[in-house]
């Protein structure tokens, strides 16, 4: 017996797509204009380094324009190729939709391990990666800006902004050309974070919609919830530590490169983290028992797992021996087409990555904004919003004298009315806002639609819908 064809990740999406496209009734043509990757640019260039030239490929891939500029973050790996930047574009595409931020989807990628260099090689790879790109407008605030993915950080976005900067002397828009940076390069509160942040707020989300919990097997809240993560860099370490620490969750397997990490009593991510950075991997952890075949852990009983590391992980190999009911796609593309038939057939809830990890790009959105408006969130409205706070404080103050002793403020109450709502705070509530909204908008398809029955096909009928809306609005 032949082994089923694993699709590559492009085809996966491609027929993730096709399966929603085949419940609506769009324009003839339409569809494979939507579906279709508009261009990709490849780049070969050379960097010397290390007494010898080193030639590096780099790709900037454009799904669509239907709204510009367009967005998607760069990820700099060994396994980066035409076919994942073409799909991780394409993931774009929908996902802005779908959370609403106004750009359509980009995607790059640059071959190579980040860990082999040291920082200032590095730095001059990006600025020359950055160059190649800027010089076809491939990096612009008002044509593509791209954001931190898998290998990259604040410190390759500083790079990046300061390379366009050069180019584009007097272009006062300069920063607005990628997001991401760091807080005092022209970066917001909270963008770090953010995606694992988005996770969580989605989770929450999830578990305010008892029937929606009920689809996956589960009842009750995320307090006391086992969960699996795969992948403790940027987004698997914020996701971790915020349900950790603040949803009552316990993370009982930690997967990373080396192996996994397994305690059922819960681990801690600070410390893992810490253990991480300091010896590369988890291996020799002190609590909880390691094993070296971490992808085995995925296997592992709890009821949520968060694969939030790369794609292909849950595939035809594994997915009938994944036991969690509630998978929330972190990573793009973590569970492959036909995984997802197979899962989607035992009646695992799985929550779709252009949802899931769609908080990155939202609070992008809010820093592009920021960076092109010049002025931080709440300057202007935060002191007059605490005056008028203080003037309801003061007359219940006033009351208070005249009905005594019972009717005191707790002082925990005024500190916090009188607060006015910082750069975090805004973020935090703007990134809220946009994760129950897409969730709600979501899950009204696939309760309201009989011929829907996952989240993932309902994720796709209503970001489709809006890109199908936006060339209708252009005429086409
Ligand atoms: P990252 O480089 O910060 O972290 C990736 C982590 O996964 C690292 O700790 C790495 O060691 C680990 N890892 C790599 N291969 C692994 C494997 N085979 N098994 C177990 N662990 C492995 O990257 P990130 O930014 O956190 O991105 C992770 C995923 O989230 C990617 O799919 C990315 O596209 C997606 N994503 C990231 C963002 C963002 O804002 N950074 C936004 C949306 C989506």
């Amino acid at each position: 017996m032949t082994a089923k064809r694993e699709p590559t990740f492009r085809e996966s999406v491609d027929l993730m797509f096709n399966r929603a496209v085949a419940l609506m009734e769009l324009p003839p043509g339409l569809e494979e204009k939507i579906r279709v990757c508009n261009a990709t640019y490849t780049v070969r260039f050379g960097v010397r380094l290390r007494g010898q030239i080193h030639t590096f490929t780099g790709y900037r891939s454009v799904h669509s324009e239907h709204m510009e500029p367009v967005k998607g973050g760069i990820r700099y790996a060994m396994g980066v190729n035409q076919d994942e930047v073409e799909a991780l574009a394409a993931l774009m595409t929908y996902k802005c939709a779908l959370v609403e931020a106004p750009f359509g989807g980009s995607k790059g990628g640059l071959r190579i391990d980040p860990r082999e260099w040291e920082e200032h090689e590095l730095e001059m790879i990006t600025r020359r990666f950055a160059y190649e790109l800027i010089k076809r407008d491939l990096i612009h605030p008002a044509q593509n800006v791209p954001a931190p993915d898998m290998g990259t950080g604040e410190r390759e976005m500083a790079w990046i902004a300061d390379q366009y900067k050069r180019m584009a002397t007097t272009d006062i828009n300069y920063r607005a050309c990628v997001t991401g940076k760091p807080i005092h390069g022209g970066g917001i509160q909270g963008r770090t974070e953010a995606t694992g942040r988005g996770v969580q707020y989605a989770l929450r989300e999830f578990f305010r919609h008892p029937e929606d919990v009920a689809a996956a097997g589960m009842s009750g809240k995320l307090d006391g919830k086992r969960v699996v993560v795969q992948g403790l860099g940027n987004v698997g370490y914020h996701a971790a530590k915020f349900l950790s620490e603040e949803d009552g969750c316990k993370i009982t397997a930690i997967i990373e490169r080396d192996g996994a990490l397994i305690d059922e009593s819960g681990l801690d991510v600070e410390a893992v983290r810490n253990w991480i950075a300091r010896h590369g991997g988890v291996d020799g952890f002190p609590d909880g028992t390691y094993i070296a075949d971490g992808s085995k852990a995925l296997e592992n009983a709890c009821e949520i797992l968060i694969p939030a590391a790369m794609e292909g992980v849950i595939n035809l190999e594994n997915a009938d021996r994944i036991k969690a009911p509630l998978i929330i796609e972190a990573a793009n593309g973590p569970v492959t087409a036909g995984a997802d038939d197979i899962l989607r057939q035992k009646g695992t809830v799985i929550i779709p990555d252009m949802y899931a990890n769609a908080g990155g790009v939202t609070v992008s959105y809010f820093e592009w904004v920021k960076n092109l408006s010049h002025i931080r969130f709440g300057r202007i409205g935060r002191r007059q919003e605490e005056a008028r706070h203080q003037l309801i404080v003061d007359e219940l103050e006033r009351l208070d004298a005249h009905l005594g002793e019972n009717w005191q403020m707790s002082p925990h109450f005024k500190q916090q009315y009188l607060r006015g709502a910082g750069e975090l705070e805004l973020v935090r509530s703007g990134l809220d806002d946009t994760m129950r909204s897409a969730y709600q908008a979501m899950r009204e398809v696939w309760h309201n639609r009989q011929d829907v029955t996952d989240l993932r096909t309902a994720a796709y009928l209503v970001s489709i819908a809006k890109v199908a809306a936006s060339y209708r609005a252009m005429g086409l």
